[in-house]
């Protein structure tokens, strides 16, 4: 399953056979070097799909609105459930631990499927200009998860979705893998994308609750109250130019750039 047969049909959708057609660009090579095998959706999706009502009324629903063809891969080298992206201009692709995804994920693949929604509906992303000084960082994956999370979770909730048992499911992985006392800028940096991630999300769930009354922000503040303050500012813009739609999102990105100093560095780009 997770070769492709040259004389398969090509998983672009083109109809051609995929000798004929993808082979020709190498990226099923480059992805295959990485350690990435590529899944047929109908494959990768077939157990959410079969046994879980939820998710299979999400995928009517929303499906439809995602624009390009996705890739689904897997690899045993991820360092979260799962992750999404886009490849040249012509695929997004959604990459997972599992071949296919079992029901406990559900929730998880309606969320990078959501992000793809969101990407076709014309938000955003926020990319490094020049991709080969930062390879290593991921921080414009945590600017884009601190904006892109806390809307399509909100988008998740009509699907029925219990987003307060995944969020304190997802804050326990965070406070575990970060620990109290990494020092290093990228943690921080993610720390404080985290703390303004929640706030958002929790106003989201539970319109009444305090940013101070949240278990994940009472930790940031007690091990990492550096952090507040700019997190609080982000905020500030955010609660100023809104999220309501691609045009206000772009803006309040462009300005958390300024605000944090590092619009240099990063661009905003429709993925
Ligand atoms: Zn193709
Ligand atoms: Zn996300």
């Amino acid at each position: 399953m997770s070769k492709i047969g040259r004389n398969n049909t090509c998983p672009c959708m083109s109809g051609g056979k995929y000798k004929n057609c993808c082979d020709k660009t190498g990226i099923w090579a480059h992805f295959q070097s990485q350690g990435w095998n590529y899944y047929d959706e109908s494959f990768a999706l077939q157990i959410l799909y079969s046994s879980d009502a939820k998710f299979r009324n999400f995928y009517h629903k929303e499906r439809q609105k995602i624009s390009k063809p996705i890739l689904f891969f897997s690899t045993n080298r991820l360092n979260s459930k799962m992750s999404y992206g886009n490849i040249d201009d012509d695929y997004y692709f959604i990459i997972s631990t599992h071949p296919q995804i079992p029901v406990s994920e559900s929730i998880h693949m309606a969320h990078e499927l959501e992000h793809l929604v969101l990407c076709s509906e014309g938000y955003k992303l926020v990319s490094f200009k020049d991709q080969s000084l930062n390879s290593n960082s991921r921080k414009n994956k945590m600017l884009n998860d601190m904006i892109y999370d806390p809307i399509l979770n909100n988008r998740l909730i009509s699907f029925g979705y219990d987003l307060s048992a995944y969020l304190d499911e997802s804050d326990r992985i965070q406070m575990r893998t970060i620990g109290t006392d990494a020092k290093d800028e990228e943690s921080i940096f993610l720390v404080m994308t985290l703390y303004v991630k929640r706030v958002l999300d929790f106003r989201n769930i539970y319109s009444n609750i305090l940013p101070e009354e949240i278990e994940f922000n009472k930790w940031v503040k007690y091990h990492y109250p550096e952090v507040i303050p700019k997190s609080m500012a982000i905020l500030d813009v955010i609660y100023k130019f809104g999220l309501s739609n691609p045009t206000e999102t772009e803006v309040s990105l462009k300005e958390i750039l300024k605000l944090l100093n590092i619009e240099d560095q990063f661009e905003l780009f429709i993925s």
